[in-house]
């Protein structure tokens, strides 16, 4: 059985706050969340940051178009078919939070070929991502 799938939106996070909106299983989400808040947003990882992101997280898709936001499907990345982690948001935070998924997760080597790989795989955000919202 599939792991549930929730949502994280960067800029319900007190404190945080920047376009970033992670998709994925659970336990992932919280991996990746603790990370990109330390490297972005400089906050620290402990008890207190892992409680305000498990309160956070979300079953519904935010519906946050905002222009010039990219998406990624880590799907879209080479050796990644099974993955259901997704990212939308501002390039670099996207690419930075990938970069730690690609590591921890799928113990990728985190190489320029690789941050490359991410970029290529970027599309714009489009209201067809949003498919269920839209009508
Ligand atoms: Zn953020
Ligand atoms: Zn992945």
């Amino acid at each position: 059985m599939e792991a549930k799938h929730l949502y994280l939106d960067c800029r319900t996070l007190d404190g945080w706050g920047c376009e970033l909106t992670i998709a994925g299983p659970h336990e992932e989400i919280v991996r990746i969340a603790l990370a990109h808040g330390r490297s972005i947003h400089e906050i620290a990882e402990g008890p207190h940051a892992t409680i305000q992101v498990r309160a956070a997280l979300d079953e519904v898709q935010p519906l946050v178009p905002a222009p010039g936001r990219k998406v990624l499907d880590c799907r879209d990345l080479p050796g990644r078919q099974g993955c259901s982690v997704s990212f939308t948001g501002p390039t670099e935070e996207i690419v930075s939070a990938e970069l730690d998924h690609a590591a921890h997760y799928h113990r990728a080597a985190v190489t320029l070929e690789l941050e490359d790989e991410i970029r290529l795989a970027l599309r714009d955000e489009t209201p067809a991502t949003y498919p269920l919202e839209m009508s």
